[in-house]
C-alpha cells in the first residue's frame, strides 16, 4: 500500500497547481488515510484525530499527542507536527511568515466552530471550499485496493453463511445482529457499519435498527452487513425468509431480483449513475411498485462504506473502469415488510464483474 501514496500526493498537487492554491487542508478521515496511510479514526464530528496540510513541496501531518507514535509509524514520509493547543493555533504558527495565501479546505469535514477558529487564526488567508476532489480520486480503485475489498467481501460472506443457517422462528433480530457482529470481529477488523436485521414490518424501513422482535414464520428478514479489512469495506444485503414466504413477498422478491440482474448486466464504464439507476427503477415502476423503491440504486464502496460514485437519478457523472459500486434495489411496503438485494460490482470498460457471491438468492 505504501507504494501508492506518492502517486496520490502528486495528483493532489496537480489539483493545487491547476486551481492556483498554495495548500490543501485535509480533514476527512478517509482522505487523510488515503493520502498518508495514517489509519486513526475520528471519534466523532468534533473529535478529530488530525489533519493533513499538503503544500506544493511539503506534506505535513498534524495530530495530537495521543497519536504521535502511530502517526510516525504509519506515515514516516510526512513531516509530523503535534499540536497542543488545537489545530487552528498550530496552523497559525506554521504559516507565520510563509508564502501561503490561498488554502483549500473540505467544508463537509470541518465543523463551523473549527472553521471559525481557523479563519480567526489566519485572517489574511483566503479559504476555498473544495469538496469531492480527493473522493473522486478514491473512487477509482487500484488493483491492490480491489484485492482488499474482495477480502472484505469474503469475510462478510463467511459470516453470512452462518446467518443463513441460524435464521429460524423464535430468534430475535438483536440475536442475529449479535451473531453477525461477533463473526465480523472474528473474521475481519469488525463491521463496516452497524448491521441491519429487519424482520416482518420492520423490513419496510430501509435503515431499520435491530430490535428484540422475534422472527416469525413466513416473514421476510432483510440482513444488510459488511466487514472492514485493511481499512476497506464490504456491503451486502440479502433478504431471507423464515419458512415459506407469502405470495405477495414471492412476487416482490422476484421483481427486486429482476431489477438487480438487469442493472448488473447493463453496468459498464461510460454510462452515468443515472442511467443504471433508471434501468432498475423502470422494472420496479412497470411492476407497479415505483413509489416503494425509496432510495438510490447504489453507491461506491472503499475506505468508506458509502462513497463516490452515487448511482441515483441525480448522478450525471460518468462511471469509470475501476470503480466499485453496489447494486441494491429494494421495495418497501409500510406495515408489511420489504425486500432489498445488494451486490458489489467492479465497473470495467466493457462490462462488470460481480464481486459478491451468487449465493443466498431465491429462485421463485
Ligand atoms: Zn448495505
Ligand atoms: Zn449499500
Amino acid at each position: 500500500m505504501r507504494s501508492l501514496y506518492p502517486g496520490r500526493l502528486k495528483r493532489l498537487r496537480l489539483i493545487l497547481a491547476r486551481q492556483g492554491l498554495d495548500a490543501f487542508l485535509v480533514t476527512c478521515p478517509e482522505n487523510r488515510r488515503y493520502l498518508s496511510g495514517f489509519t486513526a479514526e475520528d471519534m466523532g464530528i468534533s473529535e478529530s484525530a488530525g489533519a493533513l496540510l499538503v503544500l506544493r513541496n511539503e506534506a505535513i501531518l498534524l495530530t495530537d499527542g495521543r497519536y504521535q507514535v502511530q502517526a510516525r509509524d504509519e506515515a514516516p514520509d510526512w513531516h509530523l507536527v503535534i499540536y497542543r493547543q488545537g489545530l487552528a493555533h498550530t496552523l497559525k504558527d506554521l504559516m507565520y511568515g510563509s508564502a501561503i495565501h490561498k488554502i483549500a479546505y473540505e467544508p463537509n469535514f470541518l465543523t463551523c466552530q473549527q472553521f471559525d477558529a481557523i479563519r480567526k487564526a489566519l485572517p489574511e488567508t483566503e479559504f476555498v471550499a473544495l469538496s469531492g476532489r480527493i473522493e473522486a480520486m478514491r473512487s477509482i480503485k487500484a488493483p491492490l485496493e480491489i484485492d482488499y475489498i474482495k477480502e472484505a467481501i469474503s469475510a462478510a460472506e463467511s459470516v453470512l453463511n452462518g446467518v443463513w443457517r441460524a435464521i429460524r422462528p423464535g430468534i430475535t433480530e438483536k440475536e442475529v445482529a449479535w451473531y453477525i457482529l461477533e463473526g465480523l470481529w472474528r473474521c475481519a477488523e469488525g463491521p463496516s457499519f452497524p448491521p441491519i436485521v429487519a424482520s416482518g414490518p420492520n423490513a419496510a424501513l430501509p435503515h431499520a435498527v435491530p430490535t428484540d422482535k422475534v422472527l416469525e414464520e413466513g416473514e421476510p428478514v432483510i440482513v444488510d452487513m459488511g466487514a472492514r479489512l485493511k481499512g476497506y469495506c464490504s456491503d451486502m444485503t440479502r433478504t431471507m425468509f423464515v419458512g415459506r414466504p407469502k405470495p405477495l413477498f414471492r412476487e416482490v422478491y422476484s421483481i427486486v431480483r429482476e431489477a438487480q440482474l438487469a442493472a448488473q448486466r447493463a453496468l459498464k464504464a461510460g454510462l452515468t449513475g443515472r442511467q443504471i439507476d433508471k434501468i432498475a427503477r423502470d422494472i420496479i415502476h412497470d411492476a407497479g411498485y415505483g413509489p416503494r423503491f425509496v432510495h438510490s440504486l447504489g453507491h461506491g464502496v472503499g475506505l468508506a462504506v458509502h462513497e463516490a460514485p452515487i448511482l441515483s437519478h441525480r448522478s450525471r457523472k460518468m462511471l469509470r473502469a475501476g470503480m466499485v459500486v453496489t447494486i441494491e434495489p429494494g421495495i418497501y411496503l409500510p406495515g408489511q415488510g420489504g425486500v432489498r438485494l445488494e451486490n458489489m460490482a467492479l465497473v470495467e470498460a466493457e462490462g462488470t464483474t460481480i464481486l459478491s457471491k451468487k449465493d443466498w438468492f431465491y429462485d421463485f
